[in-house]
């Protein structure tokens, strides 16, 4: 199963026009395009989720639009719906893997510890996390 989502590529996504396509010199445009490896966990029309090349935790899923904008403010901006899915995922993806706890977390800005600048929704859980974060 994971091996059949890994291997099909996605087209680019195009619906919203060529400013929000995808980037073909940003990493997670090129893991959506299949063109970099990832291990992709969920796929849909509108996202695509992959565990984290880094894991803070022993769920730790990466949760990323398959269009390119640099952040989830960006994102909310273009598109309520596709930020929605984005949660819908990750809480597709707790329930899966019955999580007893969850955290959905976006960085924004590099003093935020965003280190890639492709809105995506980190899913942390299997463990207890501390608050408050770093
Ligand atoms: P952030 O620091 O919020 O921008 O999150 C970027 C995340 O991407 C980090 O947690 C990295 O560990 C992760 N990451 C970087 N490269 C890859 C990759 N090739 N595949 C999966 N995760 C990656
Ligand atoms: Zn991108």
């Amino acid at each position: 199963m994971l091996e059949s989502l890994q291997s099909q590529p996605c087209q680019p996504y195009s619906r919203y026009g060529e400013d929000v396509a995808l980037d073909s010199a940003c990493l997670f445009c090129r893991i959506i395009l299949g063109e970099i490896p990832a291990d992709i966990v969920l796929r849909n029309d509108n996202v695509v989720a992959f565990n984290d090349i880094n894991p803070q935790a022993p769920t730790h899923v990466l949760i990323v639009p398959r269009l390119h904008v640099e952040n989830a403010g960006e994102l909310a901006q273009i598109s309520p719906s596709i930020t929605a899915d984005l949660f819908s995922a990750a809480a597709e993806i707790a329930a899966q893997r019955a999580l007893s706890g969850h955290r959905a977390v976006f960085n924004t800005g590099a003093d935020a510890g965003q280190s890639v600048f492709h809105a995506h929704l980190h899913l942390l859980g299997g463990r207890a996390l501390a608050w408050p974060p770093g």
